[in-house]
């Protein structure tokens, strides 16, 4: 569907521009961010009491899940945690995930960060996630804000802000084993991760296991680590059934949308018809536009466990991504009303209700994704819908007003100011879209002045 036809010249110009940003960004960076309300739920479930026995907030620290194979983990400035997909897959035991999270906490605990030149860059890890959202909604034209894969982080490539030594990897290690013990959880779980993958450090240079190159391994290391989980009085505690459960679905859900469908039919064949083999060939079936496999495959999970949310979500994708946006308004309403805080879903839905063909849903997007807004107030793919929605109800100056919030939540200042002016021109004095198109005029300015290679490297 060419949305170009739908709306106004302003949108075709501002699509344009946006593409632009897009192609420029992708082909200097190559990584990505995954955003799915599930698995981010299960990270921060998993990591959120370690944080705070580490004495930090765990709403000040960021997790982000980076679409990679390899088996890598670390932390930037601003407390951001980054998890590649790698490592959650190869994570045989919720114990050894959190013990890597443990540890990678451990390093923002000890303020293992060293000094880099985006040190003066406050929102770092915000303007990372946001731009990958808006590419992302941009590249598939419709934009999935369901479970997405996102591309072109733009600043990935010079994050080596970490200073490892085998100093701070034993201070973390350490602090590890005490945020595992205060909650009550064994540290077995890190030791075994490192057993598992001892022998890549004399692979140092392997590309598969990156997560050694930066965390040095050795014998004395592990011996250490090993001495004071063995004291712990939890030393020997599983992993609940839930954790596990949990651990699983989010691996299937992974495998489904990363992996072929060749090697999700060898891991979970047909005759397995386990929750977690279901969600994965739903989702593989999905991909490979196998849609009634798809949705008999999903169905049968509603039908087992009708109150999660996940499940309806992922019908909601199913179905708008192969062309029945109407029907798929349904299953993500239902998300919602079980899930009634989530950004993610609220965008959804409101692009579903923005597909129909009659504009008396149009007011409902509108609220949905200003609601959404408020959560992730960086969320580019939630601007940008917002100004397709402003666009389709006739509004141009909010339209115009969006994507100058969009563009700077993506960073891109030049844009944010061009859209912000304009937009200042037609809306009326004094409203707080006015007031903030204002101040995104001010701050575009000042950032544009201050660096204007980098400002315009990152998105022309
Ligand atoms: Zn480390």
């Amino acid at each position: 569907m060419d949305r170009n036809n739908r709306f106004s010249a302003l949108f075709a110009q501002i699509f344009t521009v946006i593409a632009l940003c897009w192609f420029s960004v992708s082909s200097a960076y190559a990584q990505s961010l995954i955003r799915d309300t599930e698995i981010e739920e299960t990270l921060r479930e998993f990591s959120e009491p370690l944080i705070r026995a580490g004495g930090m907030d765990p709403k000040a620290v960021d997790i982000y899940i980076v679409n990679d194979k390899s088996l890598n983990a670390f932390v930037t400035r601003g407390q951001n945690i980054f998890l590649h997909t790698g490592l959650i897959l190869e994570s045989h035991t919720p114990n050894q995930l959190k013990g890597v999270i443990a540890h990678e906490a451990g390093h923002i605990a000890g303020g293992h960060l060293v000094r880099s030149d985006y040190g003066t860059r406050s929102a770092y890890g915000s303007m990372l996630i946001a731009a990958g959202l808006g590419l992302a909604a941009i590249l598939a034209g419709e934009g999935a804000a369901g479970s997405a894969i996102i591309a072109g982080a733009p600043q990935f490539g010079t994050l080596e802000v970490l200073a490892y030594t085998r100093v701070n990897e034993s201070a973390a290690d350490q602090y590890a084993a005490q945020y595992l013990e205060t909650t009550g959880q064994s540290g077995k779980g890190l030791i075994q991760f490192f057993e598992k993958f001892r022998y890549q450090e004399v692979l140092s240079n392997s590309k598969r296991r990156p997560y050694f190159r930066s965390h040095p391994l050795s014998s004395n290391r592990i011996d250490a680590l090993r001495e004071v989980v063995d004291e712990s009085p939890y030393t020997d505690k599983p992993d609940s059934e839930e954790d596990v459960y949990k651990l699983e679905m989010a691996q299937a859900k992974l495998r489904g949308f990363l992996d072929g469908q060749q090697s999700v039919f060898s891991r979970y064949p047909l005759s397995d018809t386990s929750d977690q083999a279901r969600y994965a060939r739903a989702v593989t079936y999905y991909k490979g536009a196998s849609l009634k496999n798809a949705l008999n495959e999903i169905n049968a999970l509603i039908e087992t466990d009708p109150e999660n949310p996940y499940y309806h979500e992922l019908k909601w994708q199913i179905l708008y991504e192969s062309g029945r946006g109407e029907e798929s308004i349904g299953p993500i309403r239902k998300a919602m009303s079980l899930k009634p805080d989530a950004p993610l879903f609220k965008i959804s839905a409101a692009q579903a209700l923005m597909d129909l063909p009659s504009n008396d849903k149009t007011e409902e997007a509108i609220a949905l994704l200003k609601s959404a807004l408020v959560t992730e107030p960086k969320n580019s793919a939630g601007w940008y819908y917002l100004s397709q929605a402003y666009g389709k109800a006739g509004q141009e100056p909010l339209a115009k007003y969006a994507i100058a919030e969009q563009s700077y939540a993506m960073s891109c200042f030049h844009r944010s100011l061009s859209f912000a002016r304009r937009a200042k021109e037609d809306l009326q004095r004094g409203t707080a879209q006015w007031r903030r198109a204002s101040d995104i005029i001010v701050i575009s300015e000042t950032q544009l002045a201050k660096d204007k290679k980098r400002a315009r490297q990152r998105c022309q």
